[in-house]
């Protein structure tokens, strides 16, 4: 990760880390120093589970946790987390009841939906990082440009 974050820097590409609280609470260099670089985090959930599997209260859990955990961060980085987003792991955002409930939790944490873009998700996996610089490459070569959502 960390040399993710190098690497998006040295070519000036802006980005959203969707992170984990389990992952963020391991306490690697790769939060504070993203942080650092200008880019921003966002909150995906605790451990990544299903919602529509679990109770509301355990959604709102989830991102409870990993909310105060980027709060921290951000803290100790002196640094405004603004705006704040929230991605559903798997984008599965449960029934409407749970969909609502959650929405409304969010809005009172301070988050905000993020506005419709063209985004361009990539998973932390074992297998994504050997072509994460050949995918930005390629995009680049093709003409593509990157930016945050408008605030
Ligand atoms: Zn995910």
């Amino acid at each position: 990760m960390p040399r993710k974050v190098k690497y998006l820097s040295d070519k000036g590409i802006p980005a959203i880390w969707f992170c984990q609280g389990n992952h963020l609470e391991q306490g690697s260099d790769f939060a504070p120093l993203a942080i650092r670089k200008g880019f921003l985090l966002g909150n995906h959930s605790f451990d990544h589970p299903h919602f529509s599997a679990i109770k509301i209260a355990g959604c709102l859990e989830q991102i409870e946790r990993t909310h105060w955990l980027l709060e921290s961060l951000y803290l100790s980085e002196r640094i405004e987390w603004s705006p704040r987003y929230f991605r559903f792991p798997y984008g599965d955002k449960g029934d409407v009841r749970v969909k609502k409930a959650i929405q409304d939790f969010l809005r009172r944490m301070g988050y905000v939906a993020a506005p419709s873009a063209e985004i361009i998700l990539i998973h932390d996996h074992e297998e994504t990082s050997e072509y994460f610089e050949r995918i930005v490459e390629r995009l680049l070569e093709k003409g593509f440009s990157f930016e945050l959502p408008a605030r």
